[in-house]
């Protein structure tokens, strides 16, 4: 089944590793992508691990499964306009064996190009350092921010949860700290006939309006 996060993957690809603990995301949107397929499978205890350690202090699994109850939580849409960045190069290789293969091809790639942009006039030493692979670490952010809608059904009614979230690393993996929501958070109607939330391309009606209840 395509994964709870809306992505084009399965989730046993896509966010259920990250829940079972087998793999840790390798960005802020992979976290965020796989905090909501946590709700949307009532997996609190993984909610909980993926806050910030200060976050994590006054919370419990039992909160989270109380707030979180009666919510359907059903689609999500990550808004493109922040790309997300990669832990990669702060870790080393230490994890580099659990990631997302794509993600990290795309990571040494941007690391190519920054060498070859800073690299001086070429010169044989350059040129040979720029062929090997590269070691050195990199610096990238420790913290990064994500904004997405996440769709819910409560009572048979829908609504939308918009929020811009922060994410930071700790321990070389990457947490929910907090988010800030917009002002159109809440109860929407949203039309039977248009295509659905979830990028199905079919129509809501068809879709995840069936998940209502
Ligand atoms: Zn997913
Ligand atoms: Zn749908």
């Amino acid at each position: 089944m395509r994964c709870y996060c809306c992505s084009s993957k399965s989730f046993d690809e896509c966010c259920e590793p990250f829940i079972k603990g087998d793999k840790h995301p390798s960005s802020a949107e992979q976290l965020m992508r796989s905090r909501f397929s946590a709700y949307a499978t009532a997996h609190y205890q993984y909610i909980l691990e993926t806050y910030t350690k200060e976050k994590q202090q006054g919370l419990s699994v039992e909160d989270l499964a109380q707030s979180a109850q009666g919510a359907t939580w059903f689609a999500l849409k990550v808004h493109p306009t922040l790309a997300a960045s990669s832990v990669d190069s702060l870790v080393g290789n230490s994890v580099s064996s659990t990631e997302d293969s794509s993600i990290d091809s795309t990571v040494h790639a941007d690391a190519k190009v920054e060498a070859v942009t800073n690299a001086e006039p070429i010169s044989k030493t350059n040129l040979k350092s720029i062929s090997k692979p590269i070691t050195k670490p990199i610096t990238k952010p420790n913290n990064a921010i994500v904004e997405f809608t996440a769709y819910y059904f409560e009572n048979k009614s829908m609504y939308q949860l918009h929020e811009t979230s922060n994410f930071s690393v700790e321990d070389g993996k990457w947490r929910y700290h907090d988010g800030v929501l917009h002002d159109d958070c809440g109860k929407i109607k949203y039309g039977r006939n248009l295509p659905c939330v979830c990028g199905s391309n079919k129509k809501f009606k068809q879709c995840c309006a069936t998940k209502s209840r």
